[in-house]
């Protein structure tokens, strides 16, 4: 795989050149609390990467100092995750605390040195002594213990002879330095808990910062990359080898930006609470970020991988929108996998002048995927079509099955509907039908023209199976933990219908099911009797909260339109003329544009609302986004908003009276109600507030509330900032403009 340079491989790179190492040493360092994450995948490309590209090592180091939440399970989660994206770890997996009684004569060093202490001061004493970013520190009174008392109570610590919170060691560097970090940091403390692999043989156990740096050390790291948060940390790390002497070469510590993405949380404090409330199944759930819920789901590691590559590594912390990681997955299997016909919700369509049955031979895959297979579908009489692939009362533009309409059977026959046959209630049961015999695919002479081609499956033989259908676990982008859980991220299809190969011949374990997406064959629950697919990732993005960001080199390359693979419906000259006027004259982006000129309800719609308010970018985003999603999920045209409503909405938007993510919610509030966007907005007092003197007393709370996270801030932790813009966002029910929140906070921080 090639990844691209950024500016740790330029430092590794002079590093070589200059002769400071002779070879490089990485290291990926977890704790061993929880499953890693997507952010982790990030972090072992990282280092992984970089090891292998300049022929050096990496070690998979479990950082094992904190006694109370770690156990073997993590170990075991942890190596799993780093073989399965492909990495070998140099040697074998190493962990901190094979290392601590070398850690403990290097702390003995550092007390015979003078340069370490026992400080005997209460938790509260020491955060209080600690000063503030503008006040400096005290020095506890403990602090000058001659060598010989601070060596006899480190021993007697180290044997359990005191309590935890009795004592600790300190490192004796600076109360009054700029850097909070560094006033006499904390090196170990005493824990009265068994280690999952030194059990009670320790009383103390080393802190991160006394640990990490020395395990760098003795396993001769070179380049230890390691987050962002970690910044102020590394006066530390170079505290301890500049002051121990340590002989060279040794490492040295470089930061870079954590991963986050929108709709998951990531901590895995949080991810355990999911766990713990069962919000969801385990640490598996193809719902978490985890890499084993990527896994079972159905991710392949070449599309986390390659996701890894292409958001790059920057000195900055931001989101990632997760829609690039679907990106990724798809096209990944675009290029892999079997195409399969599926049908999720069936109907049943009796063809009455078709008699007897017959084997058609189906390739597995389309021309533009360089392999070979194929199957034989069984075609008779009783088929089952997928229930939305008719529609007795269409609407403009839809180019499946009506009662006038003909449509092709995917690799097989036109049909046309003759009867529809319903129920007491009303509900459709069945239709009949009739075949078209010289319009077979591949053969056809029959002249029909059919918009479109769907999946079926026959009667006959096709297997029944389970789908399991993920959504975003969160309804907020940007969730907090489990108050923002989406109730409805997990559906459960008990009876979809599926071509006999798939189960049978079992020619792969992922498929896309045609004109559906794309399903993996559940790796732990499915079984021949009872077939389990997840679906990994629909075929195009459903969500696509993408704005105009044609700009953006890394935006994700324009996806295909594809309505069945091979059978893409050209555009008709009206189409491409609206597709040409939205791209050029209207400034849509071609997906945007895409969508709308080949779906004439969807442009209709645009065209209204368009005559009435001139916003083309935005009113064609939120017809794109947010109607069309809306139409998916009613299955219907029959929405209870009109363009004029959306004109209005949107008007609204780019007067910036309410913010977007208010816009969000009145559409949801519209969409049901169908009640005037403005009326909504008057009554429920959601109005954007921009003016500073509303907004300053809110912020003035929040910074009242959180006196120790504007300590960290003005240490240096500038991540903070986007915790107190959010939670002033928060307080105002999301109404403040966040722009001027943003602009305040700055401010009032400074
Ligand atoms: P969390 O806070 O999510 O529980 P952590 O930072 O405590 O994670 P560790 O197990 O200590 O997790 O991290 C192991 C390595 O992975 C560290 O080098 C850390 O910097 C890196 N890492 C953790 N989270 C991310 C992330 N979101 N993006 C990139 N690297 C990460
Ligand atoms: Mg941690």
């Amino acid at each position: 795989m090639i990844e691209s340079k950024n500016f740790l491989r330029t430092i590794v790179e002079e590093d070589l050149k200059s002769g400071k190492y002779k070879e490089i040493v990485t290291r990926f360092p977890p704790e061993p609390n929880g499953f890693p994450h997507i952010g982790h995948a990030k972090s072992i490309f990282i280092n992984f990467g970089i090891a292998d590209d300049y022929g050096g090592h990496c070690h998979l180091r479990m950082d094992d100092t904190n006694p109370t939440k770690e156990d073997t399970k993590y170990v075991e989660a942890l190596k799993d995750a780093v073989k399965w994206l492909g990495y070998e770890w140099d040697g074998s997996v190493r962990f901190t605390s094979d290392y601590f009684p070398k850690l403990y004569d290097y702390a003995i060093e550092l007390i015979k040195m003078g340069r370490a202490y026992v400080d005997s001061l209460t938790e509260d004493e020491i955060s209080e002594y600690r000063g503030s970013v503008t006040e400096h520190g005290r020095r506890s009174r403990y602090a000058d213990r001659s060598v010989e008392e601070n060596l006899d109570l480190f021993m007697r610590m180290k044997k359990g002879e005191f309590a935890e919170g009795e004592h600790v060691l300190r490192a004796k560097i600076d109360m009054s330095a700029p850097n909070m970090k560094m006033r006499d940091p904390l090196l170990y403390r005493i824990r009265d808990t068994d280690h999952f692999r030194t059990g009670d043989e320790w009383s103390i156990y080393p802190m991160y910062d006394f640990a990490h740096c020395l395990s760098d050390y003795i396993e001769e790291v070179t380049h230890s990359i390691c987050t962002l948060e970690f910044e102020n940390n590394r006066d530390i790390y170079n505290w301890v080898l500049d002051t121990l002497s340590l002989k060279s070469p040794r490492p040295y510590q470089y930061e870079f930006a954590r991963l986050n993405i929108n709709y998951a949380v990531m901590s895995k404090r949080k991810l355990l609470e999911l766990i713990e409330g069962g919000y969801v199944s385990g640490w598996d759930d193809p719902r978490l970020p985890t890499i084993a819920g990527y896994r079972r789901k159905g991710y392949t590691p070449e599309s986390i991988l390659t996701f890894c590559d292409q958001i790059g590594i920057a000195k900055a912390n931001s989101v990632v929108d997760v829609s690039q990681l679907e990106f990724c997955i798809r096209d990944d299997l675009n290029k892999k996998v079997p195409r399969v016909l599926c049908v999720l919700n069936p109907l049943k369509v009796t063809i009455e002048n078709y008699e007897g049955s017959e084997e058609i031979d189906a390739p597995y895959y389309p021309h533009d995927v360089p392999k070979e297979g194929s199957r034989k579908l069984s075609f008779s009489r009783e088929i089952y079509i997928e229930r939305e692939d008719f529609e007795e009362n269409p609407p403009k533009g839809y180019y499946r099955l009506t009662l006038e309409q003909p449509v092709r059977l995917r690799h097989g026959y036109i049909i046309a509907c003759k009867e529809v046959i319903k129920d007491a209630n009303g509900n459709i049961t069945e239709l009949k039908a009739e075949y078209y015999p010289d319009s077979k695919s591949g053969c056809d002479t029959s002249g029909i023209k059919v918009k479109s081609a769907i999946q079926w499956v026959s009667a006959a033989d096709a297997k029944v199976i389970e789908v399991r259908v993920y959504d975003r676990l969160f309804v907020a982008e940007f969730p907090e933990g489990v108050e923002d859980v989406n109730p409805n991220s997990l559906k459960v299809i008990k009876n979809a219908l599926i071509e006999p190969a798939v189960v049978i011949q079992k020619p792969d374990v992922r498929f896309q099911f045609e004109r559906e997406g794309y399903f993996y064959a559940d790796p732990v629950d499915y079984s021949d009797e009872k077939p389990i697919f997840n679906k990994i990732v629909g075929l195009k993005d459903s969500w696509d909260k993408k704005k105009k960001k044609t700009t953006d080199k890394r935006a994700k390359p324009q996806e295909r339109k594809v309505q069945i693979d091979g059978e893409v419906a050209p555009m008709t000259s009206e189409q491409q003329t609206l597709f040409d006027k939205y791209t050029t004259e209207l400034k849509l982006n071609s997906e945007v544009a895409n969508t709308l000129a080949r779906d004439a309800y969807l442009s209709e719609f645009y065209e209204k609302a368009l005559s009435l308010l001139k916003s083309p970018v935005n009113l064609a985003n939120m017809i794109v986004n947010e109607v069309l999603r809306e139409i998916k999920e009613r299955h219907s045209t029959k929405l209870r908003f009109t363009p004029g409503q959306i004109a209005e909405l949107v008007k609204m938007l780019d007067e910036e009276k309410i913010s977007s993510k208010i816009a969000k919610q009145l559409f949801e509030e519209m969409a049901k109600s169908g009640e005037n966007p403005v009326k909504i907005v008057k009554e429920k007092g959601l109005i954007q507030i921009s003016d500073p003197a509303q907004i300053a007393p809110i912020i003035d709370e929040v910074i009242a509330k959180n006196p120790h996270n504007v300590a960290k801030f003005k240490a240096g932790n500038r991540k903070l900032l986007g915790f107190f813009v959010g939670q002033t966002l928060k307080a105002t029910g999301g109404r403040a403009n966040p722009k001027i929140v943003n602009d305040l906070v700055v401010k009032k921080l400074q």
